[in-house]
């Protein structure tokens, strides 16, 4: 762990007074404190907690992430998904209970739609606060569609450019995660991925790219972006033939198949026989899919199919413990009571 008063930590440390640093150290704290806790604790940095950070550490606050050894000030708290909610909420109670006098503003989508003030919003995001080596943000807001089973054009509506990657990028990071709901939409999609090639910055599309936006001119740049794998969905029998359309494109301009990762939503609307007729489709291209379990605020799903998805397990190119989330949704496997099937994997792809 980092010593929060960029001491060399350790037994040579005068302040270490309890033995082990555990980063919190005796030393007297001068000036106010904050304290900022992440309600999702995913693995995955919340972006608006390490801005909340930079913010008060710029007025000379001292900040604490999830708890504070000490009395503090002023206490934030984010949860970004909505089956996090009600556990967030226990421990937000816990919480108010040792700090009985500090009002504990809530946000992050699973509380509340509002984004953070323009003035923390376009500040660097403190990377230390989690100890990541790539840098976290986004270009747009918003999305041009309104699928049904997503919430982002609710909270966010259209799709607006925001800030271009230098507002976030810490150049001594090599790698980024971008955020956007739908880069590929944006007004300024050439002139971030060009950003991107440009300094050579490895990427990852964490939220995934529009099949259907794929055209020569985007194919080309996303060809030449560093990327381990390009995040895509088919997520309805609707656009599958604009999904074939969109990888037509991508092999045509030199995209290798093997780096694309497709989500396939499932447990929404659809049939045993329309999912795995989706499947078919990847394992057709050879390319790798991930299922997604669908799930509403309160954590259900709202279809669930059953069927035997033996051929599709055998060929289809998906991480075993996909499969096994697979076989378990569709009532193959035993479910096991402890187990979260729709827990989804957030970390970056580097
Ligand atoms: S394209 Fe993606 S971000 Fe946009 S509404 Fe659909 S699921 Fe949501």
């Amino acid at each position: 762990m980092k010593c929060l008063f960029d001491d060399e930590a350790g037994e040579s440390c005068v302040h270490n007074i309890f033995g082990n640093c555990t980063g919190f150290c005796a030393r007297e704290v001068k000036g106010k404190s904050v304290l900022l806790i992440d309600g999702d604790n995913s693995g995955f940095p919340n972006l608006a907690l390490m801005k909340i950070s930079t913010f008060y550490k710029k007025q000379g606050w001292q900040v604490y992430l999830n708890e504070a050894h000490t009395t503090v000030d002023k206490i934030y708290a984010s949860c970004v998904f909505t089956w996090n909610k009600k556990k967030t909420i226990a421990r937000l109670q816990s919480i108010q209970a040792m700090f009985p006098d500090i009002e504990i503003e809530k946000g992050g989508y699973a509380f509340s739609p509002v984004t953070l003030p323009l003035e923390v919003d376009t500040i660097m995001p403190d990377y230390s606060l989690y100890d990541v080596d790539y840098s976290v943000g986004f270009t747009s807001r918003g999305c041009i569609r309104a699928c049904p089973f997503c919430i982002v054009s609710k909270n966010e509506g259209t799709i607006r450019p925001v800030m271009d990657i230098y507002k976030f990028w810490n150049p001594k990071h090599k790698k980024m995660v971008l955020l956007d709901n739908n880069l590929l939409a944006s007004p300024e999609c050439s002139n971030v991925l060009q950003s991107l090639i440009k300094e050579k910055i490895k990427v990852d599309f964490n939220q995934g790219l529009d099949i259907r936006l794929v055209n020569d001119e985007n194919a080309k740049l996303l060809a030449k972006v560093k990327a381990e794998v390009l995040r895509f969905s088919l997520d309805s029998p609707h656009v599958e033939k604009d999904f074939i359309k969109g990888v037509e494109t991508l092999k045509r301009n030199g995209m290798a198949i093997t780096k694309l990762v497709v989500y396939v939503l499932i447990g929404y609307n659809t049939t045993f026989e329309q999912d795995m007729e989706r499947f078919k489709i990847l394992t057709g291209f050879g390319m790798a899919a991930f299922p997604m379990i669908f799930r509403d605020y309160e954590g259900n799903y709202k279809v669930r199919p059953t069927g035997n998805t033996d051929e599709i397990i055998k060929k289809c190119r998906m991480p075993i413990g996909m499969k096994l989330k697979l076989m378990k949704f569709y009532g193959i496997l035993k479910e096991d009571k402890n187990e979260d099937i729709y827990a989804v994997d957030v970390k970056p792809f580097f």
